[in-house]
């Protein structure tokens, strides 16, 4: 199984690359496979982006461990399971307008660059999206637009969007943001005070009625919305 979903592409390059490619697929592996993530162009996508890049200093075991790792300004690299669950919620097909809050650094942002077709991604703290821009401007996305601001606002001049990410978590969700869903979208937030959050799937029904269906995929913990 791990060999047909990654087939061995080490033949001559160097052993260090080799060597984290390895573990890179052993985490999709035995934390997202093994944990019921099934969608195979989400478990492709985290096995072929570098995660340790995104990182202040690349450190492979943070990088691959089942755990979320500090980046800057007290903010947080989420957990790859919960990076994994939140996307394949989505569904991508690979034609989607796709907006997100948070792009901290940017690994979240890559992920959805990967999977979907544009990515609006929206960070409070500039000196975080800064970075995250250079980086993956550096590793080659060309589908992905930056913007520092309050996220809970969303981004109205880009709306609708087919999909939206949100990776800090508002005490109740922001109606601004949901607004901006197209018929039919969903978006995937953490909802609730800081040690009883939930993550919400909500997908925007089609008609003139308007109405959200709501999906609870469990207990997590992220860093507020602010
Ligand atoms: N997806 C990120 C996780 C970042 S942690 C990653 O993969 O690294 C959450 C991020 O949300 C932080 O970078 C934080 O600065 C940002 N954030 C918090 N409140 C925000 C707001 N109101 N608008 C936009 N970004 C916000």
């Amino acid at each position: 199984m791990t060999a047909s979903r990654f087939p061995d592409q080490s033949g001559g390059s160097n052993s260090l690359e080799a060597a984290i490619a390895t573990r890179r697929h052993r985490m999709v592996e035995e934390q997202l496979v093994s944990r019921g993530i099934r969608d195979e162009r989400v478990l492709e996508a985290m096995g072929r982006i570098e995660r340790h890049r995104f990182l202040p200093v690349p450190e492979l075991n943070k990088a691959y461990s089942d755990h979320p790792v500090p980046i800057a300004a007290g903010q947080t690299l989420s957990q790859p399971y919960i990076v994994a669950v939140m996307t394949e919620a989505l569904e991508l097909s690979g034609d989607e307008r796709v907006l997100e809050i948070g792009t901290g650094s940017g690994y979240q942002t890559a992920v959805l660059a990967e999977l979907a077709r544009e990515v609006y991604t929206v960070e409070v703290v500039s000196g975080l999206a800064e970075q995250a821009r250079k980086l993956l401007a550096a590793l080659g996305y060309r589908n992905i637009h930056f913007r520092v601001s309050d996220g809970s606002g969303g981004w109205p001049e880009a709306a609708l969007f087919d999909a939206i990410l949100v990776t800090a978590a508002p005490e109740q969700i922001p109606t601004k943001l949901r607004s901006q869903l197209a018929e039919e979208g969903c978006m995937v937030i953490p909802v609730g005070p800081p040690h009883h959050q939930e993550l919400e799937l909500h997908q925007r029904r089609s008609g003139a009625d308007g109405g959200f269906a709501l999906q609870r995929l469990g207990a997590v913990r992220f860093v507020p919305l602010v």
